[in-house]
């Protein structure tokens, strides 16, 4: 199956932001496409995304990107096999030659590697998640309050999310999240009037609330009312970076200046009170030995993931498995800029016991690829925003596709 022809053009993604979409076709019919998302609480360590500067887009252009795809990487992996994967994503990686990939761009690297994947398995006439192996349907994690950076009301906390982990299928879980979306989009109204209905980058409502306990209280509520509650928990994605002050240390949560260890114990006292699954990027990105900290104090009860902490970066992902830093792995291709490399991130991870959670960027397209993805790596979490706006719902479409063709197999981990 050789590669035949490499395209890209620059697209739109869900925030108006210009993004990078490669065509990638094999000799033998095979045809795969693909676009990189891109974040706005983005880990300090992450594959450099290349924009073009200048007046066009606001400096957000991505011709740059593009050309590299169609005058360097394209000639270079032309002929070459699409399948191992690994080969192709080696070349990429030499051909830019620098740890972030500020050469080629990460943007344009990862829509090639997504591509290749996809084309491989179409030149085999295979679903993606069946080229990869898939048995299962991960589990979703639906973010259905927004904050942090993803909204412009008060939270700190960036994600609130439901986790419908113990239904008996994925499509029985996001027929639970989505009635609890509706409750909660009337209880909102009810509470903090007609504005409560806007959403945030990633379908989750963004009322004006300038406390964690308001969107815990609304959230549980609503599980509760929609009678859900020994099947549905919560999860949380603190990204906690994004209230971080550097010069002193203190994170500003709540109205309140808190030290790392004050933090820690709010923390603990929503974990009393909510019931929470999972929390994610609870503290500052470069600390792993307060995720340590955090980890051995809750790490039995709920699951610790890290996503700025270890941007799906091998080395990272090891020194987190070594410090006991976390239980789980948030994997997003694109912090790192290959499939290959963010399959080894995450086989660390599973080596050492922990959770895959699959996640979506706050920027991102139509493109399904995840969906696939969680599936064929057997990642028992999927993290793709709320119930709405189509380039989330994609992806659980996407799922409910694919568990047609699997059958009721679900992910069990609560
Ligand atoms: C996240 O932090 O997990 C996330 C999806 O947000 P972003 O894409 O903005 O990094
Ligand atoms: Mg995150």
């Amino acid at each position: 199956m050789k590669i035949k022809s490499v395209f890209a053009r620059e697209i739109i993604d869900s925030r108006g932001n210009p993004t990078i979409e490669v065509d990638i076709k094999t000799e033998s019919g095979g045809f795969g496409r693909a676009s990189s998302p891109s974040g706005a609480s983005r880990g300090l360590h992450e594959a450099v995304e290349l924009r073009d500067g200048g007046p066009r887009f606001h400096g957000k252009g991505v011709l740059k990107a593009v050309e590299n795809v169609n005058k360097i990487i394209g000639p270079a992996i032309y002929d070459m096999e699409a399948s191992p994967q690994e080969d192709v994503d080696q070349m990429m990686i030499e051909l830019d030659g620098t740890k972030n990939k500020e050469k080629l761009g990460g943007n344009a690297v990862v829509a090639v590697s997504m591509a290749n994947l996809k084309a491989a398995a179409s030149t085999r006439k295979m679903a993606l998640y069946d080229f990869m192996g898939g048995e299962k349907l991960p589990i979703p994690l639906l973010n259905i309050i927004n904050g942090g950076k993803h909204a412009g009301n008060g939270l700190s906390i960036q994600e609130f999310m439901v986790i419908p982990a113990k239904t008996e299928c994925f499509s029985d879980g996001l027929r639970a999240a989505c009635e609890i979306y509706k409750t909660l989009n009337e209880k909102l109204v009810k509470k903090y009037g007609r504005t409560s209905r806007n959403v945030g980058d990633e379908g989750g409502f963004a009322p004006p609330m300038s406390r964690s306990s308001e969107a815990l209280d609304a959230i549980s509520e609503s599980i509760e009312e929609c009678g859900y509650s020994r099947i549905v928990g919560i999860g949380m994605d603190a990204a906690a970076s994004s209230f971080y002050r550097e010069s002193d240390g203190k994170y500003f949560m709540d109205g309140n200046y808190l030290e790392r260890g004050q933090l820690i114990d709010y923390y603990g006292g929503l974990l009393e009170q909510y019931p929470i699954y999972s929390i994610e990027d609870p503290l500052f990105e470069e600390d792993f030995e307060g995720f340590a900290e955090f980890t051995e104090k809750f790490g039995n009860k709920i699951q610790v993931v890290g996503d700025d902490l270890v941007v799906t970066n091998a080395e990272r992902v090891q020194k987190a498995v070594e410090m006991k830093a976390m239980n789980a792995l948030l994997l997003k291709v694109n912090q790192i800029g290959t499939v290959t490399e963010a399959r080894k991130a995450a086989q660390i991870a599973t080596d050492a016991g922990m959770q895959v959670v699959v996640s979506h960027r706050s920027g991102e397209t139509e493109d399904t690829f995840i969906s696939d993805l969680a599936v064929g790596m057997g990642a028992t979490q999927i993290k793709s925003g709320a119930p709405a706006r189509g380039e989330r719902t994609a992806k659980y479409n996407r799922l409910l596709r694919i568990e047609e063709k699997l059958g009721k197999h679900y992910s069990q981990v609560w």
